[in-house]
């Protein structure tokens, strides 16, 4: 897979990228912008939770990437005044890992799951009555004389991300008391969110320039943050450290994103729909072939904001371009087409 500063599939693994994330992440509410109704129900939980001195019920936040799932995760931590402590579903191999973890815990604590959808049977089962009863099962031995113990744990919060809710289990989706979606990001939302990471970065930017990388950022924070460095880096270079309209259009441009936030491969995705398949509907399978990317990748990252901005809809036979798609690529819808 090619290297897409648009691409929010993977969680960053360069330690400049990482650094990054952290000193940007929000921590407490008010410097959470956006995921307004998120935030009053999360609110309310935390406040009740807390005049009843008992930990929160557990939380499950789904979502495209990079919308802003850890760092909610985080600051529930905080406002609760909790520890978090943070793994993922694919890090958890063994019901011995997870009991590992749960029995590390102190009550009011914060167990962060990302992906969670990608626990294994076994260990998710374990987590079932963990998570009801704050009990742990465990097996000792095998065969005749196997026999089972029951341990008490502290009353820990899990709280659970994932791009897929639907690829969770029922009796674990039933399990969270909080159910919460996250929304892609209103324009100006992301604005805020650029000027705000300007300031911490000390990146001097203008409202003209700061709007436009907002128009261009999938209205997603971690695509926003990415943008502003790379622009950054190329107003140290190709000028004073500034980034006016001018600087941020010819990063933008030399960035091959344009001003729907596409790049050349989203670009490429949609051209093969209308030139190969007549604008669809065309099926996941044929488009990951066309892209040379994962299905899962598709339906997780790539398609949810080509849907949102109107580019691509999902039929019950499959993907299918809109008008909309052909005015941006500049293609002439053809007459027998009847999209709408
Ligand atoms: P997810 O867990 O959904 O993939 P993250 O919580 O890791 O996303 O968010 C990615 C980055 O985006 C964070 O490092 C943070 O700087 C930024 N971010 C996310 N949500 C917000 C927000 N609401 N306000 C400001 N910055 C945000």
């Amino acid at each position: 897979m090619i290297d897409r500063i648009v691409q929010t599939a993977a969680e960053p693994t360069d330690p400049v990228e990482v650094e990054l994330e952290v000193t940007l992440r929000p921590h407490d509410f008010k410097s959470y912008i956006g995921q307004e109704r998120l935030k009053q129900n999360l609110q309310l939980a935390i406040h009740a939770a807390k005049k009843r001195d008992e930990p929160m019920d557990h939380v499950l936040l789904y979502g495209p990437p990079g919308l802003g799932k850890t760092t909610m995760a985080s600051v529930i931590a905080h406002e609760m005044g909790a520890q978090i402590r943070i793994t993922s579903g694919p890090a958890i191999e063994r019901a011995g890992d997870l009991a590992s973890l749960l029995t590390n815990l102190q009550d009011g604590d914060i167990l962060f799951i990302d992906e969670i959808h990608r626990l294994n049977r076994t260990v998710e089962e374990v987590l079932y009555s963990a998570m009801e009863d704050f009990k742990l099962d465990i097996m000792l031995g095998k065969g005749p004389s196997a026999r089972s113990l029951r341990l008490d744990l502290p009353k820990f919060t899990i709280i659970g991300a994932t791009t897929r809710a639907g690829a969770l289990a029922g009796p674990l989706r039933d399990r969270f008391g909080h159910i919460h979606r996250l929304e892609f990001y209103k324009p100006d939302e992301v604005q805020q969110i650029i000027e705000r990471a300007a300031g911490i970065l000390d990146v001097k930017i203008d409202k003209g320039a700061a709007a436009e990388l907002a128009t261009r950022a999938r209205l997603t924070p971690r695509i926003a943050n990415r943008l502003l460095k790379r622009v950054r880096d190329y107003a140290d270079v190709n000028g004073d450290g500034i980034i006016d309209t001018v600087i941020s259009s010819q990063a933008l441009q030399l960035l091959e994103i344009d001003e729907l936030g596409l790049d050349p491969a989203d670009r490429m995705l949609l051209a093969a729909i209308i030139d190969s398949y007549n604008g669809g509907p065309v099926g996941v399978e044929t488009l990951a072939a066309l892209t040379a990317e994962e299905r899962t990748t598709i339906e997780d990252f790539i398609e949810p904001y080509l849907m949102q901005i109107g580019l691509l809809e999902r039929t019950p036979r499959g993907r299918r371009v809109t008008p909309k798609t052909y005015k941006h690529l500049g293609k002439t819808m053809p007459a027998n087409q009847n999209l709408l």
